[in-house]
């Protein structure tokens, strides 16, 4: 009999999903680096994921066939009423919601950010671009408060593993031979109201640190989550050749020292080696924990 699927059954398919997805980006990317070389593919590394992604789920969930994480569980995508597979359109939106729109607005904050540090043509007084770079990092407070939220709910009742799934409505079922017993999902309710209260007590901690600074009159910036690491900062010609990372081209940000020598960002080299441990210049070999992060080395930077 077909049944509503379990938490364990859907956190399992999606980590199947993940693993899977992983190994076709790491693939993705090798075939850009090989074509386009290295430097162009640093420049379009999230582009690429995200392609890599969109692909995978036209090629399974839009294409009326489950994706490798379902089939391993055995369930299957469904609309509310668990009786009917969702529309077409329901899974294109979903495909959307869930891949495109969170790079969408990632790529736009920090386009956004960007342009408020370097740019001067922006008919903005000094004020107010200092006002919109410290509403930045709420922002992106903000959503990862949610993705935290949607994450707990999901421990709790087990429906939607995706906020995308949420929206769309889109369910999971599954066959079972016999009823399942009630206490199954105990433990992962447990782990949702610890997963509320780990958040709401984080919520209180920066809030403290919010009142805190404004008490001592400190204009202080909301210490962002994600690193505000300035990424493919190709603009700037007038770069030194000394400061530039061959990798981005742009201003090397935490500068790292590979074994022959070769400069990069941190960012740009160690992602270079998850699916190659050489250097991209003169092609030697090394492990990544050979990899030296210099401190005190980069000039500091004018925030
Ligand atoms: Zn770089
Ligand atoms: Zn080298």
């Amino acid at each position: 009999m077909f049944q509503p699927a379990g938490t364990a059954e859907i956190i399992r398919s999606h980590q199947k999903d993940d693993s899977f997805l992983n190994s076709l980006r790491t693939t993705v990317a090798e075939l850009a680096q090989r074509i386009a070389g290295p430097r162009i593919w640093i420049q379009w590394r999230r582009t690429l994921d995200v392609c890599a992604d969109v692909i995978y789920l036209l090629l399974t969930t839009c294409s009326d066939l489950q994706t490798v994480g379902e089939e391993y569980v055995n369930i299957i995508l469904t609309d509310s009423t668990l009786r009917f597979l969702p529309s077409k359109w329901r899974r294109a939106t979903m495909t959307v919601l869930q891949v495109c729109v969170p790079y969408i607005l990632q790529s736009s904050l920090l386009k956004l950010e960007n342009l408020l540090q370097t740019s001067t043509s922006i008919n903005l007084t000094p004020a107010a671009r200092e006002v919109i770079l410290n509403l930045l990092p709420l922002v992106r407070k903000t959503v990862s408060v949610i993705h935290r939220c949607h994450l707990a709910m999901f421990y709790i009742h087990g429906v939607f593993y995706h906020i995308a799934k949420r929206l769309t409505g889109i369910h999971y079922i599954q066959y079972m031979t016999k009823e399942r017993s009630e206490g199954s999902m105990r433990p992962f309710q447990i782990l949702g109201i610890l997963s509320f209260l780990q958040l709401v007590s984080s919520l209180l901690l920066h809030l403290g640190y919010l009142v805190v600074a404004l008490h001592n009159g400190k204009n202080s910036r909301l210490p962002s989550e994600t690193n505000s690491f300035v990424e493919a900062d190709t603009s700037g010609t007038n770069i030194p050749a000394s400061e530039k990372c061959p990798l981005c081209l742009g201003r090397r940000h935490q500068s790292t020292l590979t074994p022959c020598g070769h400069l990069y960002c941190w960012k740009c080299i160690h992602e270079w080696c998850v699916t190659k441990q050489e250097c991209p210049l003169c092609r030697d070999q090394f492990p990544v924990n050979r990899l030296i992060a210099l401190q005190n080395f980069d000039p500091v930077e004018v925030r």
